[in-house]
Formats: structure tokens, C-alpha cells, sequence
């Protein structure tokens, strides 16, 4: 059990940060439907809801890791497109131009968060 660890942890060593909340966000998914395939096989019922919950929350945290690590394609102020690289997003990718954050000081005015460069949020750490 020790190895699937190790191997899990290995899987996330070479990526992005976003790319990191990607993959971890498949893999909540995944999860999800693990504990559906158990919730489906349980006979104590109590267990089984139990069960349903834990699929639940992973499909939450799945899409939560989704939402974090899906980059939009315009800025939501104005609406001019963006290459990957250009523009500013915070962690939960509200995505603005490079020129609509200056008047809001580079925060976010969706979650108050701070905007940073798409280009530096998208290179290895
Ligand atoms: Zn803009
Ligand atoms: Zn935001």
C-alpha cells in the first residue's frame, strides 16, 4: 500500500500547480465513482449512505479542483480574447485582460482574491 502512495505522489511531481489541482480533481471524481461501485455492493444501510455522502464530497471537491483549474478564454470585464499566457486570473481563474485589473488594483472583484499573470501561474513551480 506503501508503493501506491509513493507511485500517487510521483504522478504530481513534474507538474504545474494548475496542472496539479487537474489532475487531483480527475482523480476526486474517480474516487466519487469508487464510492458509488462500494455504496452499490454495501448491505448495511447505514454504511451505504455513508458511502453516498463520501461520493458526494469528492464529486464537490472534484469540481471544486475543476473550477481552479480551468483556464477561460476571455476577460469577464470586457470581454477581449486571451491567449493561455496573457491576462491576469486569480486561484479560482476569474480571468481579466491585462488592462481591466489596473483600475482594480489587481484584485479580483469577484472573490477580492489577488490577480496574478497567466503566464506565471501556468509554468512549473
Ligand atoms: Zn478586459
Ligand atoms: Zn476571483
Amino acid at each position: 500500500m506503501r508503493e501506491a502512495e509513493q507511485k500517487m505522489a510521483a504522478l504530481f511531481e513534474a507538474l504545474t500547480r494548475i496542472e496539479r489541482f487537474a489532475l487531483l480533481g480527475r482523480l476526486e471524481h474517480a474516487g466519487g465513482r469508487m464510492y458509488r461501485a462500494l455504496a452499490a455492493e454495501e448491505n448495511n444501510p447505514r454504511a451505504r449512505k455513508a458511502l453516498l455522502k463520501a461520493a458526494e464530497d469528492e464529486e464537490r471537491n472534484g469540481e471544486l479542483l475543476r473550477l481552479m483549474s480551468t483556464s477561460k478564454p476571455d476577460c469577464e470585464k470586457c470581454g477581449n480574447s486571451l491567449a493561455p499566457a496573457e491576462g491576469t486570473a486569480c486561484s479560482f481563474q476569474c480571468t481579466l485582460c491585462d488592462d481591466c485589473p489596473r483600475a482594480l488594483q489587481l484584485v479580483c472583484p469577484n472573490c477580492e482574491g489577488s490577480l496574478e499573470p497567466r503566464a506565471k501561474l501556468s509554468t512549473h513551480l
